[in-house]
């Protein structure tokens, strides 16, 4: 179910949910060795290898991303005497935009007189949201069907990159503006709030790669501030078998930690929880508080009748964490692949398989993505010769 006709690059990064590695290294050969202080030495010692293997698997998870090829909603409406404030639809980067988006979301609620707000969905942009409002004087309650850990949110890999949020064939250029507001609100947050305290760290990423061409980047190279430090190395500058190696540093946001914090500053701020499954638009209009949000995810599809969100399914292998891996991996081998070495699991990953709504792991998959990691990182090890 992978889109077919899809530039195979492309397909890795959507496959993270977010996405990584962008235009600013693209076709820059004349940025061969020039050296950064990032640049990480060629050296047995500079390098700890994952050890990867199919007797190391602890779980499988599978997630949908919430995709709409038009781009994510953030629009108000006023049905009978509520306001509805929709924000949802954020596909493989809900993570990355949330603050941002949450922002814009909040921004509707300008002129309104009440100060109660029902947020449906604890997810990341409930969540967000939720903490947005409270900043802004509101009193919120949040209703979900499932507490954050069980939400798509806690599926999230959690690289910092506003990748696979839309169709740019499909989506409007009012939409792009959106997406790049959300983009540069959201980057300005989490960079505030790096530390193990929300589990926002900066960290190496490196794509090995035998091309020097393709843009990636959403923006167009437009924000080089997303992902400093950028390098592309030639051959004999990395260990990794292919001839060039891109990298550069990004945000890792640790979703389980991010969203248990989230939780409590929501508590602390004197926010409250209830436990609801909504089945229609009828019921949540029945909730006595004037203003809602709607936070649901992929849950917007049937509450709201929104036909063109679709899930993107993404599949994920973890292993026990490996403290001594301090980068992270994007491709170097066949399909969608990538190793994010975070301080709750080392994750493997990944699929992206637009329409699949099914809910198991796909063994073929967990297979293919432990082999290809496994013969990367050998080679990865037989150069470095340890
Ligand atoms: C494998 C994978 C990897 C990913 N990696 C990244 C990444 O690296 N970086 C990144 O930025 N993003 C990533 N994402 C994308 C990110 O996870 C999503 O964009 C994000 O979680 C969407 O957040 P949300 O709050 O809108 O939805 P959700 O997290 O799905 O939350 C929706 C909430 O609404 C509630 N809800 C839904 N329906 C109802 C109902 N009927 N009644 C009551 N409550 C309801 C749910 O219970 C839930 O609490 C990844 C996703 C996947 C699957």
């Amino acid at each position: 179910m992978v889109e077919k006709s899809e530039n195979p690059r492309r397909r890795i990064i959507k496959a993270i949910g977010a996405g990584t590695i962008t235009a600013t290294f693209s076709g820059c050969s004349s940025m061969i060795n020039s050296a950064s202080r990032y640049q990480r030495p060629y050296s047995r010692n500079a390098w700890a290898v994952p050890r990867i293997s199919a007797d190391n698997v602890i779980r499988e998870v599978v997630g949908h991303r919430p995709f709409r090829p038009a781009g994510f909603v953030v629009r108000s409406e006023k049905l009978g005497e509520k306001v509805i404030v929709h924000n949802y639809g954020h596909g493989g980067s809900g993570l990355s935009l949330s603050w941002g988006s949450s922002a814009l979301a909040v921004r509707e609620t300008a002129g309104l007189e009440s100060r109660d707000v029902a947020v449906i969905g604890s997810g990341v942009m409930g969540l967000t949201s939720a903490r947005l409002l409270q900043d802004a004087g509101w009193n919120v309650t949040i209703y979900t069907r499932d507490l954050s850990r069980h939400s798509t949110s806690n599926v999230a890999a959690g690289e910092w990159g506003p990748y696979s949020a839309h169709d740019p064939k499909v989506s409007s250029d009012k939409f792009k503006s959106q997406l790049s507001f959300a983009a540069r609100i959201s980057h300005h947050a989490f960079t505030n709030l790096g530390g193990a305290a929300y589990g926002v760290r900066w960290v190496e990423m490196h794509w090995p790669t035998n091309s020097l061409e393709e843009k990636l980047s959403p923006f167009d190279g437009r924000f080089p501030e997303f992902y400093p430090h950028e390098q592309l190395l030639g051959p004999d500058e990395h260990p990794f078998p292919t001839k060039y190696l891109r990298t550069t540093v990004t945000m890792l946001i640790e979703p389980a930690t991010f969203l248990r914090r989230l939780t409590q500053d929501v508590y602390q701020a004197g926010g409250s929880f209830i436990i609801r499954n909504f089945s229609d638009k009828r019921e949540i209009l029945e909730i006595p508080e004037p203003v809602i949000f709607n936070c649901t995810g992929l849950g917007a599809r049937a509450l709201f009748d929104d036909q063109e969100l679709v899930p993107a399914k993404g599949q994920l292998v973890f292993m026990p964490p490996d403290p001594g891996v301090d980068y992270l991996t994007v491709g170097g081998g066949e399909g969608n692949l990538y190793m994010f070495s975070r301080s709750d699991v080392l994750l493997l990953g990944g699929t992206y398989k637009l329409g699949d709504w099914s809910a198991h792991p796909d063994p073929e998959e967990t297979a293919r993505i432990v082999s290809e990691h496994q013969r990367l990182f050998s080679a990865v090890a037989a150069k470095l010769g340890s």
